[in-house]
């Protein structure tokens, strides 16, 4: 178990996120993270990483640039960043806490697989620190709902905190596409089924030649009750605990009792 943080003011908390240190989303939590301690530090991508899932930079070099005061970029991925920090930039003492976003746009679903934002987050767990990743979901691209996330962010953050959970499994929390007083509560989902990734768009390049572009439209099942994708249709934050081993138990208990 990842114990429960019984006082958040003492606690060191590392911020990253996916849409890179230009995100909008980036001083929203760090706005948050500093309401409930002193001690925040944020490395994040130099560029927007959106769609990087868990990847790591092996063939290129990791450099980090000091932005401010307990602020650095970092020339890769929200996994670099997260590896870079714990490995290197505050190897002195490790956060209490990873925090991951907001990013600009839902994490739900199958999508989290393809998520920096969830990334990060994995990542952090992996390195033994209980890790959030957080998304603001929007149905309006020019008007994003940040102060759903801003309102909501710190008593998400203390509630989910103040109880811990398994050492194997990050948080995934969804701000819902609603105004900060719309929001009908908090509640605990699993992962629903729905992707990015199936809207091929196909053009011409200003020489003639072809390409294709992914485009934004998700295909699933629709949003199942008890889902991420139910809670966020009825204007929920959703918390979602995803695990970090993949192993479907049912399929490996069916498989040994074939002799595998
Ligand atoms: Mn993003």
């Amino acid at each position: 178990m990842f114990e429960p943080i019984a006082d958040l003011s003492q606690a060191r908390i590392l911020i990253s996120n996916d849409d890179g240190i230009h995100g909008p989303g980036l001083d929203v939590l760090i706005a948050i993270a500093r309401s409930v301690t002193d001690d925040v530090w944020v490395v994040a991508p130099e560029t927007e990483q959106s769609g990087a899932g868990h990847s790591l930079t092996l063939h290129q070099p990791l450099r980090f640039r000091q932005v401010s005061e307990k602020f650095y970029a970092v020339s890769g991925t929200p996994t670099d960043c997260v590896l870079l920090a714990l490995g290197h930039l505050i190897k002195d003492r490790k956060p209490d806490l990873v925090l991951s976003g907001v990013n600009r746009g839902a994490n739900l679903g199958d999508d989290v697989t393809y998520s920096g934002t969830v990334a990060a987050a994995m990542e952090g767990t992996l390195l033994g620190v209980p890790s959030i990743a957080l998304s603001q979901v929007f149905t309006d691209p020019d008007a994003v709902p940040w102060d759903t996330a801003a309102q909501h962010g710190a008593e998400v953050i203390r509630k989910v905190t103040g109880r811990g959970w398994g050492r194997n499994v990050l948080l995934n929390v969804n701000f819902p596409p609603v105004a900060a007083d719309q929001v009908k509560g908090i509640s605990a989902t699993s992962q629903g089924r729905r992707k990015i990734g199936d809207g091929l768009i196909e053009r011409l390049d200003p020489r003639g030649k072809p390409y294709l572009w992914i485009g934004p439209q998700r295909n699933g099942p629709g949003a199942a009750e008890g889902t991420d994708l139910s809670a966020i249709e009825q204007g929920e934050i959703s918390v979602t605990p995803l695990c970090i081993d993949l192993t479907d138990q049912g399929t490996l208990a069916t498989l040994r009792a074939q002799g595998l």
